[in-house]
């Protein structure tokens, strides 16, 4: 057998890919025991360099994946602790709803004479500074002082340290609260 590279010389191998016969000069090593022609050699070497440049491109779009998955996992993370930053938010101002409104709502008292009110209202007025005055002296409210118009008494109040007294219908005025006591003689009318 004559080498298929060099037909003057003898052939001593076989390439083990593409079967040719080989002289000493073409033939070359390929691992421990087989031989392959420089052919082979160069076709191997640039599919083996193929498959790396495949493998390097997989391990990095590998990576882009991974890292787009870490990204995306990173911001759902944000958007969910952002959602639950606004829920507890939301929550507070619920739960605190009543309190905050009371803030602005501030029991507006009164003052005599500071507020417009008719005679009827005047007349009840009048009555507490008179109770007041009684207060003051030790005395409480008998049936004689009345709502000028329910006709109903003042409703006395007695606690440890103070006596307070109170018009018996506020909500005739359109109030909420008319009192006075003996530690705060001053009328209060609360709207
Ligand atoms: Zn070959
Ligand atoms: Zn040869």
């Amino acid at each position: 057998m004559k080498c298929a590279y060099h037909p003057d010389k003898e052939a001593t191998t076989q390439c083990s890919q593409c079967k040719k016969y080989l002289c000493n000069e073409c033939s070359l090593p390929d691992g421990e025991i087989s031989v392959i022609c420089s052919r082979c050699a160069a076709l191997k070497a640039a599919q083996d360099a193929v498959y790396d440049v495949g493998k390097q491109i997989e391990k990095k779009e590998t990576r882009i994946e991974t890292e787009k998955l870490k990204k995306k996992r990173k911001s759902m993370m944000w958007i969910i602790s952002q959602w639950l930053i606004l829920f507890i938010c939301t929550a507070i101002i619920i739960i605190q709803f009543p309190r905050l409104i009371s803030c602005f709502k501030a029991e507006k008292q009164i003052r005599h004479g500071s507020y417009s009110t008719d005679d009827r209202t005047d007349q009840c007025i009048k009555n507490l500074w008179l109770i007041s005055k009684m207060l003051q002296e030790g005395k409480l409210p008998g049936d004689n002082i009345v709502c000028p118009v329910s006709k109903k008494p003042y409703v006395v109040t007695k606690t440890e340290d103070d006596v307070m007294v109170k018009a018996p219908n506020p909500g005739l005025y359109g109030f909420k609260e008319m009192r006075v006591s003996k530690k705060n003689p001053v009328p209060t009318i609360i709207k």
